[in-house]
């Protein structure tokens, strides 16, 4: 029985990157899965299932309410509506046109990145303008306040692997500058397991990803303060409506919150463990290459494997490691967050034992075939490079490999 990889003739995928939306985010959690297909048979309110909705996310987050949106990134451009628009309907559908009303974004300069697409371009959709303080590697709240002004509709902040960790101004003392002036605080958490924190510490509304740890179907979540929770539903009315989450996404984001709060936990989960002491055992000892433990940046209950390659050792360098795991029919995709200062990083939350020992035992081939120079080597700058030229190649190269695996089945 061939399965749904083989039959369209796709690459076999190992994730030992993480939640990664371009890899498909996540393996479905089953009750998530099953209520998600459950409804597909029905008719229903969607602004009575958004409720229902709104009542978990207050249930897991603390907050006094929430909507399911269609991903985290539509959930930062609504947020950032609803802090401009507030409950006026006429507001909402003047978007993206701000002249008259509230519309700047105060945001840390450290804070400007992209996690897939610029978040610049995902705020400045909705007709706001961001205005930037601070140097990249340091923020104060006196500029913080300096950038409040009149027309200022919000600020945002954001937690994650992707900014700046050094230097920048902590999540309290945002809130604090913030509403001392009556400024709303939009935290953007797409991909941290804190379900609680930045509620509890005064954001007013809260982004989380549906389905990446929580293993949802798509979608986003905001939590957060009841007016202007509110005021993000209501961007269905406006720009919202590009964006939207339909009634799976929206019972499976419930499911996965209930399912989240039986699986959660303080601590690294012990299969999560048991294969990163695994890769540590069987890599460990491989010529060039330093074998470590990594605690996540942001303080998710996670741990990775670093491997530190050594050039002159292993004769090949972390980024030619990282591209031959990707070159063959089953691909080992890991992360590359210190790529160019030759880190492999292994993220053990998305990989079964089986796979774990995929995943080993490619490594251990390509770092053997590399001691005997057979590995072609790149330099940093030539990859970086590249990996910008690929963006026209699709759907032909795409297409070309799925009909020569087609071919071979
Ligand atoms: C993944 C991520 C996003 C985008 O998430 P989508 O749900 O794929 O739109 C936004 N912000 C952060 C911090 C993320 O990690």
């Amino acid at each position: 029985m061939r399965d749904i990889i083989e039959r369209f003739g796709l690459a076999r995928v190992i994730n030992a990157a993480g939640w990664m939306t371009a890899l498909g985010s996540s393996r479905t959690d089953p009750v998530a899965a099953r209520l998600a297909s459950e409804i597909q048979s029905h008719f229903v309110r969607i602004d009575e299932l958004q409720a229902v909705a709104s009542q978990a996310i207050s249930e897991a987050t603390g907050a006094e309410a929430g909507v399911v949106v269609g991903c985290s990134a539509s959930g930062i451009s609504c947020s950032v509506s609803a802090c401009m628009t507030g409950l006026d309907l006429g507001i909402v559908e003047q978007l993206p046109a701000t002249d008259n009303i509230k519309n700047e974004v105060a945001m840390m300069r450290g804070h400007r990145v992209s996690f897939g697409a610029n978040v610049d371009q995902v705020i400045q959709l909705t007709g706001a303008k961001i205005v930037e303080f601070g140097g990249a590697t340091q923020a104060e709240r006196y500029q913080l306040e300096h950038a409040i002004g009149d027309k200022t509709a919000a600020a945002f902040f954001m937690v994650s692997h992707h900014t700046v960790q050094d230097g920048q101004i902590p999540m309290e003392g945002f809130i604090a500058s913030c509403h001392e002036r009556k400024v709303p605080v939009i935290v953007d958490m797409a991909s941290e397991y804190d379900l609680t924190g930045p509620i509890a510490k005064g954001a007013d509304l809260v982004i989380y990803s549906a389905h990446k740890f929580l293993s949802g179907l798509t979608g986003g979540i905001v939590a957060g303060r009841k007016d202007l929770v509110q005021a993000v539903h209501l961007q269905s009315r406006g720009i919202g409506r590009t964006m939207k989450a339909g009634k799976e996404s929206i019972v499976s984001a419930v499911g996965a919150l209930k399912s989240w709060k039986r699986r959660s936990s303080d601590a690294v989960p012990d299969e999560e463990r048991r294969r990163l002491s695994f890769w540590a055992d069987n890599l460990r000892g491989l010529d060039g290459v330093e074998v470590d433990i990594f605690q996540d940046w942001t303080g998710n209950a996670l741990e990775r494997l670093i491997l530190r390659i050594d050039p002159k050792i292993a004769k090949l360098h972390a980024w030619n490691l990282v591209d031959e795991l990707q070159r063959g029919e089953t691909v080992v995709y890991t992360r590359e967050d210190h790529l160019e200062h030759e880190i492999v990083l292994l993220d053990p939350c998305n990989v079964s034992d089986q796979e774990a020992k995929i995943v080993a035992g490619m490594i251990t081939e390509v770092l053997t075939r590399a001691k005997a120079k057979s590995v072609p080597r790149e330099s940093w700058a030539e990859r970086k490079d590249r990996s910008q030229r690929g963006a026209a190649d699709w759907p032909d190269k795409h297409l070309e490999r799925i009909s020569r695996r087609s071919a071979k089945t």
